[in-house]
């Protein structure tokens, strides 16, 4: 059966999930590590967990393409596996890349510790900024990258002027679409070469995977799949079937989750005990006109300041009942994070505060629990 579903709902449910083995109604565990072949096959036609093309591969692939609606799709031991075998693949010694300078804290790390080791080049640009960006091309780049919404103060770049600088430019455009996840922004329809995901976040969205994800063109997939393969960024069977269970619920999920963090938002926005609050989808924030351009909604990421000192954060934290104070996000229970002690720990305090990251700084994750009660519960922490 052709995959000839219309909508992103109806394609988070049933696109790839055809034949069903015997009937059933979910695809089950294939928890076989090879499977018997017939003569004639080349190596890609070998079915292997390594090479991530089990039936339970398969069915995430065509689902993951259709639905950002792209040619192909490839999933990956986590969202770090899939990052990095993609820029390997795209990169070699003698290159250069464009990367937006606040990255995911892994990324961050991964470019400035690991990639010149591999004898690449690179240098951060502002993705606010498109006018500067053209100073910091070289005869040798090759990438540009960035993501949809940054953390943790929830920024969204120019990611037009991304795709219009990369087409004259002759650049492969890699965005790390992980915070608004498909539900919001789908980066192929925009123009995108290649759109990444950390699956542990929203696409799996039970928080109790890790996988990742790279979402293209059938030639760019193809390379990357091969490095995919002998690096062995492989996603386990169990894994595969937990992404695909979450997957079908994505668009209820995210769609709550959306209108959810908007209300927060906007409650926190009036409160006395609070600060700034950075969410796009407030109409004073910065980004505000962009997001409603650009993205079907805002997602369930957002960060606030704690109008007071340490001991007031402190007394916030322990008061909150509901969310959990844990890393990571996109999972149906709220989480807070307080980045200067986790995520940006690692930064200089003087480089923090050059980034807007202060020590008041709370980011929440928003769960699908109840509003009214999330609220209530912020509410009574923050001292009423
Ligand atoms: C979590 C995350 C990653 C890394 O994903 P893992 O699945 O933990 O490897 C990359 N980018 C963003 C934006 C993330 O939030």
């Amino acid at each position: 059966m052709a995959d000839e579903y219309r909508r992103i709902e109806t394609k988070l449910v049933h696109s790839g999930e055809y034949p069903r083995y015997e009937g059933a109604v979910t695809t089950p565990i294939f928890q076989s590590a090879m499977f018997e072949t017939y003569g004639g096959e080349g190596y890609h036609d070998i079915k292997y967990i390594r090479l991530n093309n089990t039936p339970n591969h398969d069915v995430l692939h065509k689902k993951l393409a259709d639905v950002e609606n792209a040619e192909r799709a490839l999933v990956a031991s986590s969202g770090m596996a899939a990052i990095t075998s993609t820029l390997l693949t795209l990169l070699h010694a003698g290159d250069h890349l464009l990367i937006q300078s606040t990255l995911y804290g892994g990324t961050d790390s991964f470019i400035t510790d690991d990639i010149p080791g591999f004898g690449i080049e690179f240098d951060f640009i502002d993705p606010d900024d498109p006018g500067s960006w053209a100073s910091k091309i070289k005869s040798n780049t090759k990438v540009i990258y960035v993501e949809t919404i940054s953390n943790p103060l929830i920024e969204v770049g120019d990611l037009k002027a991304v795709v219009e600088f990369a087409k004259a430019n002759g650049l492969v455009s890699m965005i790390d679409n992980t915070f608004a996840s498909p539900i919001n922004y789908r980066p192929i329809e925009h123009g995108f070469d290649l759109s990444l995901h950390s699956c542990t976040k929203y696409l799996n969205g039970h928080s109790d995977i890790v996988g990742g994800a790279v979402i293209g063109g059938a030639d760019l997939i193809a390379r990357i799949k091969h490095k995919m393969d002998h690096l062995g960024c492989t996603l386990d069977p169990h894994a595969c079937f937990l992404l695909q269970r979450g997957l079908k619920t994505l668009a209820l999920r995210v769609r709550w989750q959306n209108e959810s963090a908007l209300r927060i938002a906007k409650f926190l926005e009036v409160h006395r005990s609070v600060g700034k609050v950075n969410y796009p989808g407030l109409e004073s924030n910065l980004y505000y006109e962009r997001a409603r351009e650009l993205f079907e909604g805002c997602g369930g990421m957002l960060s606030f300041e704690i109008a007071g000192d340490l001991g007031a954060v402190d007394r916030f934290m322990r008061k909150a009942k509901i969310p959990l104070i844990a890393p990571s996000l996109g999972g149906t229970e709220s989480l807070l994070t307080r980045p200067a002690v986790t995520s940006h720990a690692g930064m200089s305090p003087a480089d923090r505060e050059k980034k807007g990251i202060s020590d008041t700084l709370i980011r929440m994750s928003v769960g699908v629990e109840s509003t009214d009660e999330l609220i209530e519960d912020l509410d009574q922490a923050l001292g009423g």
